[in-house]
């Protein structure tokens, strides 16, 4: 068994055109190439984790509908436990419909689904699962008081938690103060703190704000240039990895389940944070959201 890891959060069902250009409202366009792949960041994070050599409980919610059992399906594949999955029969599974044009532009429209009704009784109804775990990941795809309750009970429980607050939403200070670990990118950092982020040293001044607001870590994720950390004794930048990027698409999400792991492993957080570089670099070599995700050999051997 590996390092327990508790996350809940969303799942998707990504359906994507790739087509010479983004139809405009009232046009039709003929020509484009289809292509479904499982996602949603809660579901992306629980892969990577899963692969990074954690054992995974995911807690969410999808339909009971084909797109839910194919998103089940995929979740018992890699090994993760979805006895907290639930299957909401009043709304369909999530999904994202997706265009992307000739020059890799997108255009996203989500439609979240039973991901809306995963609830803070849902959550609540996982305690023994939450509790039990080293580490707990949160996304902000899931409704804001589900995320609240399931850090109170990772606080209550002495878990530490780490929430990735993606999509970039205003959030109020108690959460952040149960928070363990905050892990915005560049443009999630300017919301939640007001300060442009042009060069490290504005990512240290981001990041002394945000935990001036009781966070204990932030980890603000950089890109290529890799993640300025913030707590635990460490301010500094912790450097990407250089490799040629296929597609970035769920970077932040392997980054998320690789650190999650690390940490649960007892790694300290300026080698977790490095380990999780160095997974995320792997899946920005590959195309596709989950099955970018590496396995902790892929992950050691790039390491050694
Ligand atoms: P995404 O929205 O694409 O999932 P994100 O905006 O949440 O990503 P980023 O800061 O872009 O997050 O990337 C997260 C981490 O992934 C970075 O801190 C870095 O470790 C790794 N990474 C991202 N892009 C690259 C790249 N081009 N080369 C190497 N590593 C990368």
């Amino acid at each position: 068994m590996g390092s327990k890891i508790a996350v809940v959060g969303s799942s998707n069902t990504d359906m994507i055109i790739k087509m010479e250009r983004i139809p405009k409202p009232g046009e039709t366009i003929l020509g484009g190439e289809f292509t479904t792949a499982p996602g949603g960041k809660g579901a992306n994070q629980a892969v990577a984790a899963a692969r990074a050599g954690g054992a995974v409980r995911l807690v969410a919610r999808v339909g009971t509908d084909m797109f839910g059992n194919q998103a089940v399906e995929g979740f018992v594949g890699d090994n993760i436990d979805v006895s907290h999955v639930l299957r909401d029969r009043g709304e369909p599974s999530g999904v994202a419909l997706i265009f992307v044009d000739h020059q890799g532009e997108n255009s996203i429209a989500v439609a979240s689904g039973a991901n809306g009704r995963l609830s803070p009784a849902d959550v609540q109804a996982a305690t023994g699962a939450i509790a039990e775990a080293d580490v707990l990941i949160m996304q902000l795809e899931t409704p804001l008081d589900t995320v609240s309750e399931a850090a109170a009970i990772a606080a209550r429980a002495g878990v530490r938690s780490i929430l990735n607050p993606a999509p970039a939403q205003a959030l109020d200070d108690e959460l952040l103060r149960r928070i363990s670990i905050l892990t915005p990118n560049e443009s999630e950092a300017e919301l939640l703190t007001g300060l442009a982020i042009n060069t490290d040293a504005d990512a240290a001044e981001a990041a002394n704000a945000l935990s001036q607001k009781g966070v204990g870590v932030v980890l603000i994720t950089l890109g290529a240039r890799g993640v300025f950390v913030h707590g635990d004794g460490v301010h500094d930048l912790v450097p990407g990895f250089e490799v040629e990027a296929v597609d970035t698409t769920a970077a932040g999400d392997v980054f998320n389940g690789a650190l999650a792991v690390a940490l649960a492993e007892g790694t300290p957080l300026g080698e977790a944070v490095h380990f999780a570089n160095a997974a995320a670099a792997i899946s920005v070599t590959r195309l596709g959201a989950q099955p970018s995700a590496p396995s902790r050999q892929e992950i050691d051997a790039f390491l050694r």
